[in-house]
Order: C-alpha cells, then structure tokens, then sequence
C-alpha cells in the first residue's frame, strides 16, 4: 500500500510505499510516516503521482484536507489548476508555452507528474507531452528530483 504524506516543514506532499516508517522529503526533512496523518492511499506506486498533484494542489489552496466527504469539489479544484496553467501557457511559441507550462505546474503543485503534464500539453494543443518534457529535461529546464515527479529548475520561463 502506497499513500501520500505531507511534510511539516514545507508543507509539501510526497508519495511514500506505507510499509516504511519514516521518508526523507525534497527539503532535507525526515517526515514520521503516521498512518492517521496520510492523506490519500493507492495500491500501485503508479497511482500515486496524481494522489500527490491533488494533494499539493489542495494545500496551494489553503483547503480543509479532513473533510474527506468533499471529493467532488477536490476534484473540481484540481482541475481548475490545470486549466489555470493551461491559460498562463497560451501564449507563445511552443518552446515558449511548454516553458511556462513547467514553470506554472512547478509553482501550483511544487513537483508534477506526467499526468499532470499531459492535462495542460492537451489543453495547450501540444502533441507528444512525453517528447516535449524530455527537451525541456535534456536542454536542463526541468529536472526530476525523483522518479515520475519533475520541477522546473526557474519559475521564471
Ligand atoms: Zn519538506
């Protein structure tokens, strides 16, 4: 079993295989994993980075994560970030636009996975999201502090 744990110090979601007590986050933390404090499980680490998007995406808005019973409107949220990237990224070339694509996703959710990457590049019109991160990757604009989650390296495009 997998689940998302957020980190105290920067507030950060991270993915986490439940099996381990204790995960080190992207700021240097070593976060407690507590069963009562993960807020969202998976049984597949592949279902996981969408989890960790939401949650990120919750705490960008400042929501109430203990009302569990509120799903539909999470999803309503989360869905409006994409669509909020997917109108700061209009603009441009597509080099331009896929740019500021990452560094929008990089300052709504802090990391964003492949999922998230694929609902603004379709939203953007832009074909082959895979293709199109791995040249923002190679030409060292977008790292991937870990395995499925990337972060552009300047939120200034
Ligand atoms: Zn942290």
């Amino acid at each position: 079993m997998y689940g998302v744990v957020v980190c105290p110090r920067c507030r950060r979601a991270k993915g986490v295989d439940l099996a381990q007590k204790t995960t080190a986050c992207a700021c240097g933390f070593e976060i407690r994993v507590v069963p009562a404090k993960v807020r969202a499980r998976a049984s597949t680490a592949r279902e996981l980075a969408p989890l960790v998007g939401r949650v990120n995406a919750e705490l960008a808005g400042g929501a109430d994560v203990a009302a569990e019973a509120s799903a539909p409107r999470r999803r309503a949220r989360s869905r409006d970030v994409h669509t909020r990237i997917v109108a700061a990224a209009a603009s441009g070339d597509r080099a331009r636009r896929t740019r500021v694509a990452a560094a929008e996703l990089t300052r709504e959710l802090e990391v964003f996975s492949l999922e998230d990457w694929r609902k603004v590049l379709a939203g953007l019109g832009i074909p082959d999201p895979e293709a199109a991160l791995a040249e923002l990757v190679e030409a060292g604009a977008v790292y991937e502090p870990r395995a499925g989650f990337y972060r552009a390296v300047s939120l200034i495009p």
